[in-house]
């Protein structure tokens, strides 16, 4: 049986997992935030100060549309989130062997169930023949806004104009990399979410997943 693939790529605050992981809910599909492969790597570097791919055993379980993330036996899910992680996961994700540590990872989640699958190169490289492909980005300054307010939930965050800065600096990053940078691929539907609530977001991703994919 053929599984159906959903890609969601975009900027960092874009408000792709929210969205992605409402709209996965609602359709029956299995949210797979594969930024989190990215952040578990990065804080195994930022703690030990290496890269050492093979001592990482890296593990998601899916439970009640939750995504959890263990690194061997421990669970990283909140660790993952923290503010240095962010640059951390950036900086590690440049590389080309994590890259290629983490690709056929991702396509074997794809391979087993109905996915919506968010990052930076899903409908680029991770995914290629995805059945709907959504470039989801919104301007630097709202996306500061909604991580700003994210952050201050956890009691973790910094002021708005450092969030807006390393915001501004993880999207060049992001963008100009050599390995798999984020870009919108040529068959994306382009979805700018500034100014845009939240349900009206995930209302505009769950209709074109149905109209689609005939959800
Ligand atoms: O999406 P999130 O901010 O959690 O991702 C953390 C970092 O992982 C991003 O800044 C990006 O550099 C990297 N990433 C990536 N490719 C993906 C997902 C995330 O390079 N598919």
């Amino acid at each position: 049986m053929k599984y159906r693939s959903v890609a969601i790529d975009g900027p960092s605050g874009a408000g792709k997992s929210t969205i992605s992981r409402t709209a996965a809910g609602r359709l029956g599909f299995v949210y797979v935030d594969t930024g989190a492969l990215y952040r578990v790597i990065g804080l195994r570097c930022l703690e030990t100060g290496l890269l050492d791919l093979e001592e990482i055993q890296l593990s998601m379980k899916f439970s009640g549309g939750e995504q959890r993330m263990f690194d061997g036996e421990r669970d990283v899910t909140e660790d993952i989130r923290k503010h240095e992680v962010s640059k951390a996961a950036s900086d590690c994700s440049a590389l080309p062997e994590v890259r290629a540590f983490l690709l056929d990872l991702q396509r074997d989640l794809a391979k087993r169930q109905d996915v919506i699958m968010d990052g930076r190169d899903i409908g680029t490289v991770v995914l290629p023949d995805a059945d709907l492909k959504i470039f989801l980005t919104a301007s630097p300054e709202d996306r500061a806004r909604r991580r700003v307010a994210q952050l201050s939930q956890s009691g973790d965050a910094p002021p708005y104009e450092q969030i807006l800065q390393d915001i501004i600096t993880r999207d060049h990053n992001d963008s100009t990399r050599k390995e798999a940078p984020l870009r919108q691929a040529p068959d994306a539907i382009l979805l700018d979410t500034t100014g845009n609530t939240f349900q009206q977001s995930v209302g505009l991703i769950e209709n074109l997943i149905r109209e689609k994919l005939g959800v």
